[in-house]
């Protein structure tokens, strides 16, 4: 199973990837969390990223294609993979329909995952995650049991940088401008499917997997 997953920002793109992984065993590529994971680490790559991350703009083209053709020339990638968070722009698209021709393993779906403004908002100044464990919360729609504090392993709780009010407006207009024409451009190719993301998220990914299931087999 070879897909994107399209959506805007807190759209729950990368809660649906985390399922399919268990699901069907294949791994999600992640930009954004390769990234953060380089800011972390403090490499060269994360100091450059860390500006535009911060910013809510994109992190030029140049540095994540080179990231994701590395991690899909890994031998886990031969049986499928969810790709989350990339392309978000035309030129990343089409540079990547180039490299997986090349692979001999063209992606089957591109799945739009679609959510409202004014719920998308909510969920992203809302989300919190463990230092700890990573697991995630959400203040207004799934707060823990006691502020602050991780239900399963007690860690602290944060906030992404990227989460905050100013910098997710830049994103959501970043994803308007930039990523959402791709629903166009995977619908030109007769591969785009939609869900609607908002609701319960075990429903969601049941419609997901019929979904994917169908266009894949
Ligand atoms: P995400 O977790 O996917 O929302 O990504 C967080 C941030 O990482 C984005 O706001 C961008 O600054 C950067 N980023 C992630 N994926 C990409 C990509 N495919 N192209 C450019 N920048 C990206």
């Amino acid at each position: 199973m070879r897909i994107v997953l399209l959506g805007a920002p807190g759209a729950g793109k990368g809660t649906q990837a985390k399922k399919l992984i268990e699901k069907y065993g294949i791994p999600q590529i992640s930009t954004g969390d390769i990234l953060r994971k380089a800011v972390a680490d403090g490499t060269p790559l994360g100091k450059e990223a860390k500006s535009y991350m911060d910013k809510g703009e994109l992190v030029p083209d140049s540095v994540v294609i080179g990231l994701v053709k590395e991690r899909l020339a890994q031998d886990d990638c031969k049986k499928g993979f969810i790709l989350d968070g990339f392309p978000r722009n035309t030129a990343q698209a089409e540079t990547l329909d180039g490299v997986l021709a090349e692979m001999g393993m063209p992606l089957q779906v591109a799945l739009s995952v679609d959510v409202d403004l004014d719920i998308l908002m909510k969920r992203l100044t809302g989300r919190r995650t463990c230092r700890g464990c990573g697991q995630m919360y959400n203040i207004y729609f799934g707060p823990p049991r006691k502020e602050g504090v991780c239900d399963k392993c007690g860690g602290e709780l944060y906030q992404r940088d990227d989460d905050r009010e100013e910098t997710i407006r830049k994103r959501l207009e970043v994803y308007e401008a930039q990523t959402a024409p791709l629903i166009d451009y995977y619908q030109g190719k007769g591969i785009l499917k939609r869900v609607n993301g908002e609701g319960d998220i075990n429903k969601i990914f049941e419609e997901v997997c019929r979904i994917l299931d169908e266009a894949t087999q």
